[in-house]
C-alpha cells in the first residue's frame, strides 16, 4: 500500500492515512516511524526478549489469558476500526475478535505442552539421556496482511510470544489503527514492555529490518509477490521465514454430492470476508453431469449475499477493502468475459460511493482466463466444468497456488482418498469449507508459500530445536 502514503526519509516518518471503503471518505492519518526509528524500537524489543524468555511458560500465559479477555471485552471498539479501516463487517468482525480470542487461550493452554523437552532414545546407545527442547530464537518479525487485520496478525505473533520470543509487528499500512491496537492490548494485559512492539513502516523498509541482527526470523502472511521479496531478503541473511501467500481453493462437486449442500458450502466459503479470503473456495470445479443443478443453486445461494452498510448485524457483502482491488477484481472479470467466460450473476461495479463489488458468478470458466489463471480476492464465484472425477482432480491441480482444496461426495471413502492422496494443498476437506484451527497446521505448497502456522508446528517454527545428551562422567 505504499501508493498510499508519502515517502519515509531519514527524519521523518511515513503518513499512513486511511481511508473508509465503503464512503470513499478519509479517516485518521497516522505517522509513521523512520527505519532509525524502528530499529530502535527492535533494540528495545531484542533487551525484553532476553528476561522474556527466562519466564516459566505457565508465567507467559497468564498475560496471555489477559489478552484475550480484552479482546472479548474490548470487540465492539476493535470491530469499528476495522470497518473503518478496511470495511469489515460487524457480523465478520465479531466472528474474527472472537476468534482471536480463541487464539490466546488456546497457546495459553497448550503451549507448555508444545515446548516440553521431548525425550528421545538414541540409536545404538540406549542408556544415554537424550532429549529435543524448543528454545526461542529471538526477535520474530511479522509482516501482515489487512483483510483479518486481527485474525491474521493474531495468529503470526501469539504462538511465537508464548515460545518466548520477542515480536515486532509490521502491518499493511491501510490498518494502522489495528496495528497500534495490538501493543494497547498486549500492554493492558500485562506483558512485560517492549516484549512485542508495533512498527508502522512501509513495505520499502522491511528488508532492512530483516538484516537487523537482532532480527532472529520473519513470518509473513500476503501476496505473493511480497512473499518473494521476503524470502529473498531472509534468504540472504540465513534467517528462516514462514510464508502465507494467495491462494485459489478449488472445491471439486462430483456427480454423487448433495448439490444443494455443496452450493451453500462453496458459496459461504467464497463470500466469507467479502470474497477476501486466502483460503475461501475460489474455483467451483463440478462434473458435468450435475453441472446445471449447481449451478441453480449457487445461484440462488449467491442472490441472498446482497451489499450492505458493514455496520449494519444484516449485511453479508461489505464494501472491497480499497480502490485498487475493487479495480483489480473487475479487471480480472472483464479479462474473463473477453475470453469465453459467462457471466451467470453480477459482475457491474455499483454506480455509488465507495469501493463496492456486487457477488458475481462466472461459469464456463476455462484454461487462459484470469479465473482459471488467477487469484480474484473478492466476491467472484467461478465455475469450471469437469468431465469426471480424474479430470476434476487434474484441474484442481492444475495451478499455481496449493493453499485449500475441498471435495463434495457422498461417498465418504471416495472422498477421503481425493483429500488426503489427490490434492496438492497444504489442507483438504470433505464435505465441509476449508477453515483453520488453533489445534491444526495451517499453510501451503507452490506458490501459497512454506511453513506452518498454528498447532505445535506453528509455536516450533521459530524454536531452536536442539538436541541435548547427557552422559554421566566415566
Ligand atoms: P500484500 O500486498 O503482499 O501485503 C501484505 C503485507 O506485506 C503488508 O504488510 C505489506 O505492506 C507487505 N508487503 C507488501 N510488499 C512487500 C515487499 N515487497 N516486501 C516486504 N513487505 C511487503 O498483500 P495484500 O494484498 O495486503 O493481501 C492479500 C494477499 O494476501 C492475497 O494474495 C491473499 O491470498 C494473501 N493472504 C494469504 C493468507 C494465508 O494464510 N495464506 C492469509 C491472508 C491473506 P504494505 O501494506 O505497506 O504494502
Amino acid at each position: 500500500m505504499d501508493e498510499q502514503m508519502t515517502l519515509n526519509s531519514t527524519t521523518t516518518g511515513p503518513r499512513l492515512p486511511t481511508v473508509n471503503p465503503a464512503t470513499g471518505e478519509a479517516g485518521q492519518v497516522y505517522d509513521g516511524h523512520t527505519l532509525d526509528q524502528a530499529l530502535s524500537i527492535v533494540a528495545d524489543v531484542a533487551r525484553a526478549q532476553k528476561d522474556w524468555r527466562r519466564t516459566p511458560v505457565a508465567d507467559r500465559a497468564v498475560p496471555m489469558r489477559r489478552a484475550a479477555q480484552i479482546l472479548r471485552t474490548r470487540a465492539e471498539d476493535f470491530i469499528a476500526l476495522m470497518t473503518a479501516e478496511m470495511g469489515k463487517t460487524l457480523t465478520q468482525g465479531r466472528a474474527e475478535i472472537e476468534k482471536c480470542a480463541v487464539l490466546c487461550d488456546y497457546f495459553a493452554d497448550h503451549a507448555a505442552e508444545y515446548l516440553a523437552p521431548r525425550p528421545h532414545s538414541v540409536h545404538g546407545e540406549p542408556d544415554l539421556k537424550a532429549y529435543v527442547t524448543y528454545n526461542p530464537l529471538g526477535v520474530v518479525l511479522a509482516v501482515m496482511p489487512w483483510n483479518f487485520p486481527f485474525w491474521q496478525a493474531m495468529r503470526g505473533v501469539v504462538p511465537h510470544l508464548m515460545a518466548g520470543n520477542g515480536v515486532v509487528l509490521k502491518h499493511a499500512s491501510n490498518v494502522p489503527g489495528c496495528a497500534l491496537a495490538f501493543e494497547t492490548i498486549f500492554r493492558d494485559a500485562g506483558f512485560p514492555a517492549d516484549v512485542f512492539r508495533t512498527l508502522l513502516i512501509g513495505s520499502r523498509d522491511v528488508k532492512a529490518v530483516i538484516e537487523d541482527s537482532h532480527i532472529a526470523g520473519v513470518t509473513l502472511t500476503g501476496s505473493v509477490g511480497a512473499g518473494k521479496s521476503v524470502a529473498a531478503v531472509a534468504g540472504a541473511v540465513l534467517k528462516p521465514c514462514v510464508l502465507e501467500l494467495g491462494g485459489s481453493d478449488a472445491y471439486l462437486v462430483l456427480e454423487d454430492a448433495d448439490i444443494a449442500h455443496a452450493a451453500r458450502t462453496c458459496v459461504m466459503s467464497r463470500m466469507t470476508n467479502t470474497g477476501q479470503a486466502c483460503d475461501g473456495a475460489k474455483r467451483f470445479i463440478v462434473v458435468e453431469a450435475v453441472r446445471a443443478e449447481f449451478e441453480a443453486a449457487v445461484v440462488a445461494e449467491m442472490q441472498a449475499y446482497v451489499m450492505g452498510d458493514p455496520k449494519d448485524a444484516a449485511t453479508k457483502v461489505g464494501p472491497m477493502e480499497g480502490f485498487k482491488t475493487r479495480d483489480e477484481i473487475a479487471d480480472q472479470v472483464k479479462r474473463s468475459l473477453d475470453a469465453g467466460a459467462r457471466l451467470l450473476l453480477g459482475g457491474v461495479v455499483p454506480d455509488r460511493p465507495g469501493a463496492w463489488y456486487p457477488a458475481t458468478i462466472l461459469t464456463d470458466v476455462r484454461p487462459g482466463q484470469a479465473a482459471y489463471e488467477e487469484e480474484i480476492f473478492g466476491p467472484v464465484a467461478s465455475i469450471i466444468p469437469a468431465v469426471d472425477e480424474a479430470d476434476a482432480i487434474r484441474i484442481a491441480n492444475d495451478s499455481s497456488f496449493g493453499l485449500g482444496g475441498a471435495v463434495f461426495t457422498r461417498d465418504l471413502a471416495r472422498g477421503e482418498r481425493i483429500a488426503a492422496e489427490d490434492l496438492d494443498s497444504g489442507s483438504a476437506f470433505v464435505n465441509r469449507n476449508v477453515r483453520s484451527n488453533p489445534a491444526v497446521p495451517f499453510g501451503g505448497i507452490k506458490d501459497s508459500g512454506y511453513g506452518r502456522e498454528l498447532s505445535d508446528l506453528g509455536i516450533h517454527a521459530f524454536c531452536n530445536i536442539k538436541t541435548v545428551m547427557v552422559q554421566p562422567p566415566q
